[in-house]
Formats: C-alpha cells, sequence, structure tokens
C-alpha cells in the first residue's frame, strides 16, 4: 500500500478504534490487537502474481515481457480492477491500485474486492498484432486466478475496450461451454459492454460536486450550520449563484464533465478553461463545449493548439500552456487527467476553493494538507470517480443474465447508487473535522473491518 493510502488507512484505524460504536461487542486489549489485524490484512495483499509473457514480435525476436496480477483483498467479492499498459508499471504501483480498488468498492457498497493488473510496456511502441497476441497470453498464463467469480479485470491507463474484447474471446476459448460474459467488464457493446460504461466515471464526477452542493448542503443548511465546520462558509458562498469551472484533461472523463457542465440546466455554471497534454484554452466568456467536443472529435480526442484551428470550428479561447489550467482564478477546479499534477511546489499558485479529482491521485499528500490548511474543499478520487467500477458491476450482472439495460437505466442506477454513498458520506464530514478524504477512507475501512470481524478472520 502506497504511503499516502497507509497513513490515512491507519488514521482511520486510530479514528474507529477509539469509536465504542463499531465492533462495540470488542473491548479492552483485545479491541487494539483486532484492529491491528485489520490495519495487517488492509496494508497488504492477498496474492501478487507475477508472470513473464512470451512474445514473438512482428520482426521475429521472442521476448519475455513482465506482467501483474495483484489480488488486495476479496472478503467482499470476486477481485476487480483494471489492466494497465505502461512502461512505469511496477510490483508497489500495482499493489497500492488494487488496494485503492478494495477500499472504493466497499466505500460505494459494490460487491467486489480488489485487484489491479499491469503489463510492462508502451503499448505505442507495438503493432495491433503484438498486442493482441500480448493481452492472449496475459489471459492464458494468468487463466487460473482469473474468471467472473473469482478476478474480473477492466480498463485502465493503455487498455480499452479493444483490449477487454481480445482478453473475454482468449477466456472463452480457454473455458469452452462456461459463461465467459462477466470475466472482463469494460467491453464494447456489441462483446456484451453495457451503455453508458464510457461516460459512467465523468457523469459520476460531475453527479458528486452537482449533488453536495445544490441537493445536499443545501437541504440540510440548518443543521450543517450547528456543526461549525470549516468548509461551510465556502460551500455557502457557492449556492444559488452560477459558477466558473475550469477542466484539467479532455479525454473520456473529463470531456464528459465538461458536457455535463455545459448542458446543465438547473445552475448556469460557465467552464471557462480546459486542457490536455498540449494546451490550455481560456474564455472568461465561457468556452463553446459543444465546438470543442466536435474538434476533438475529429482530432483524435485532442483540442485545437493554434488560432487557425480555434477559427475553423468558430472557437473564441486564449490558447495558454497546458499548466495554465490549474491555476485559473475559478470557482471549481475538476482534475482529468494524470496523478500528482498539485504537489508542494505548485499548490500555493491553486486558487480554486472547490477542487474534485476525476483522476485517481491528482494531488500528492503533501499538497492535500495545504489545501487542507486553505480551507479549500477537495472532494476525493474515492468518492468522485467511482462510476467507472459502478457501472462495471452493472455490466457483470448485464452480462450474467444476459439481459441489457437502456442507457438512462444505467445511469438511473448510478446516480442511485453514488447518492447513497454521498447520504453516508456527507454528514460525517460536516460533523466532524476531518478531510472528507478521511471521512471517505474511514467509512470504507468500518465497512471493511465489520466484514472481516463477522468472516472470522480476525482471529
Ligand atoms: P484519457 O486518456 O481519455 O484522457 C486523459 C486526458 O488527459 C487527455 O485529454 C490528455 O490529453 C490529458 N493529459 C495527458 N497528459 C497530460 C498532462 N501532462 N497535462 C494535462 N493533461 C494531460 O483518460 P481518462 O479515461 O479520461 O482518465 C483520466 C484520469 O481518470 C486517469 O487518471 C484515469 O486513471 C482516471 N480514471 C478514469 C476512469 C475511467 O473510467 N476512464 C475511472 C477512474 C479513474
Amino acid at each position: 500500500m502506497g504511503k499516502q493510502t497507509g497513513t490515512i488507512v491507519q488514521q482511520a484505524l486510530h479514528i474507529l478504534s477509539a469509536d465504542p460504536a463499531i465492533l462495540p461487542t470488542i473491548k479492552g486489549n483485545s479491541r487494539e490487537q483486532i484492529f491491528q489485524s485489520i490495519g495487517a490484512i488492509l496494508s497488504t495483499p492477498n496474492k501478487t502474481h507475477k508472470a513473464y509473457l512470451r512474445i514473438t514480435l512482428d520482426n521475429g525476436n521472442v521476448v519475455r515481457i513482465p506482467a501483474y496480477r495483484i489480488q488486495h483483498n476479496d472478503a467482499i467479492g470476486p477481485y476487480k480492477g483494471g489492466i494497465r499498459f505502461h512502461e512505469s508499471v511496477n510490483e508497489d504501483e500495482v499493489s497500492n491500485l488494487a488496494a485503492l480498488m478494495t477500499l472504493k468498492n466497499a466505500l460505494h457498497d459494490v460487491p467486489f474486492g480488489g485487484g489491479k493488473g499491469g503489463v510492462v510496456i508502451n503499448p505505442r511502441q507495438y503493432s495491433e498484432r503484438e498486442l493482441n497476441l500480448i493481452c492472449k497470453k496475459y489471459v492464458q498464463y494468468f487463466t487460473d486466478i482469473l474468471g467472473p467469480d473469482k478476478d474480473i479485470p477492466a480498463p485502465d491507463m493503455g487498455t480499452g475496450e479493444r483490449e477487454m474484447d481480445w482478453m473475454t474471446a482468449e477466456y472463452k476459448t480457454i473455458h469452452p461451454g462456461k459463461p465467459y460474459l462477466g470475466s472482463f467488464t469494460g467491453k464494447s457493446i456489441v462483446s456484451g459492454g453495457s451503455l453508458g460504461r464510457r461516460e459512467a466515471t465523468g457523469k459520476g464526477v460531475y453527479f458528486t460536486f452537482k449533488y453536495m452542493l445544490e441537493s445536499y448542503i443545501r437541504s440540510n443548511l440548518s443543521t450543517l450550520e450547528t456543526y461549525n465546520n470549516p468548509y461551510l462558509p465556502i460551500a455557502k458562498s457557492y449556492l444559488n449563484r452560477p459558477l466558473t469551472i475550469a477542466i484539467q484533461g479532455f479525454g473520456n472523463v473529463g470531456a464528459v464533465i465538461a458536457q455535463e457542465a455545459f448542458r446543465d440546466q438547473s445552475v448556469q455554471h460557465t467552464v471557462v478553461a480546459v486542457s490536455d497534454r498540449n494546451v490550455t484554452l481560456y474564455n472568461e466568456q465561457g468556452l463553446p463545449i459543444d465546438k470543442l467536443l466536435q474538434y476533438s472529435a475529429d482530432h483524435a480526442g485532442e483540442l485545437p493548439t493554434t488560432a487557425e484551428a480555434c477559427v475553423a470550428y468558430h472557437i473564441e479561447a486564449q490558447i495558454q500552456d497546458r499548466e495554465a489550467v490549474l491555476y485559473q482564478a475559478v470557482d471549481v477546479l475538476f482534475l482529468a487527467a494524470l496523478e500528482e499534477q498539485i504537489h508542494e511546489n505548485n499548490v500555493e499558485q491553486v486558487k480554486a476553493k472547490w477542487i474534485v479529482e476525476g483522476a485517481n491521485a491528482p494531488i500528492t499528500g503533501e499538497a492535500d494538507d495545504v489545501l487542507a490548511a486553505n480551507n479549500v474543499i477537495v472532494i476525493p478520487d474515492i468518492l468522485a470517480n467511482a462510476g467507472g467500477v459502478i457501472v462495471s458491476y452493472f455490466e457483470w450482472l448485464q452480462g450474467k443474465d444476459t439481459q441489457f439495460y437502456s442507457e438512462e437505466h444505467v445511469y438511473e442506477l448510478l446516480y442511485e447508487k453514488m447518492q447513497k454513498t454521498l447520504d453516508q458520506v456527507f454528514p460525517l464530514f460536516f460533523s466532524q473535522t476531518h478531510q472528507l478524504r478521511q471521512s471517505c477512507y474511514n467509512h470504507a475501512v468500518m465497512k471493511l473491518s465489520q466484514v472481516l470481524y463477522r468472516q472470522g478472520k480476525l482471529y
């Protein structure tokens, strides 16, 4: 488990062990021992699998490619988590991401445990045939530990529905006559994927922000005012007025957040800045997100980087460097690109008073502490970006039943599930003095503690 995650989990255990309402039948010294045992279980994966995939390249050379599947915890259900194709993949990173999946699924009551996979390659350096072979070999080497009721991978960085379709096909070939649709999620629609899966994370991120501000705080204001929470004055100053928004990242997650904010009819928020790997685009009056989406669709997901390209699509925007998005004087900043974007060296330049994490771990632990000291509200990844895994769960259910839902029904179920979690953690956040990230971890660790205890895993 990574340092930042480990510290928050340890803090959660400390808080929970001091609360007599959690595992109330355990008292005295045994209480300390039990919470130590939970810490030991959560800080290490159940199993680490490593293989060297043997691949014959197009030029005839045979190479061995390191690949991982790490199964962190399955107390709540089969292991679940993506497979990342990236040259920086290593055991520690995969292990940390697997632990995060255990916590995220527990937080949102998704009946899965946590797992993660990785292959140490830069996928852009391999041909389509080679990538197909790598996917097939991954399933062959790890076949004994994968399956709809054992461990269900999904896409992650460097993989998408194409890779999931290839892997599902290989699983089907190896297990003839067995159910296979639930073996991988994030598949294409024709191969048994779920409608709405691609948009689910971005929609869930925007929903989390909107629900907190426009529903939860507004409806519970008089109760929240009795708590003296230092973040409440900022939240109150944001109520009942249009807000300015900046979004880092314009991919699957960021572009959907932009679209949701742009089309939101209830309050006329203005998206003034968006960015991608090349550029930040800024317009004080609001960017024409519909035209940017069209541009991006016509240009392999990229934003325009020149004045001429903007003019061709009737886009009025100032062109700034890609980091500029982080430092705009906006009300809300959505982070939907990469990890570690706000760190100790740039955190003081961030002006937004509300930050929502669409990406995983876009704020370092050090920067998080500075933001907390500056009373910036951070809606953390574990809470906001779970839409993908929640709809993966719906995909798994649909695959098992071979009954498929409409897109509208998928979103209805997604919002219902997320709202249930939000209604559980927001009161914890506003009534206590922790950051929202800590409240979420406390809640997830509390659920895992109860399950581990009831299953007799703490003796
Ligand atoms: P994506 O590849 O579709 O988009 C990433 C975006 O970030 C692109 O616009 C890219 O140009 C931009 N980007 C890349 N490098 C950048 C840089 N150095 N500075 C600024 N922008 C940069 O990825 P995605 O699926 O939208 O995922 C975004 C983040 O959200 C990732 O961290 C991912 O792990 C996380 N996430 C995604 C999902 C999902 O369902 N897609 C679920 C949970 C978490």
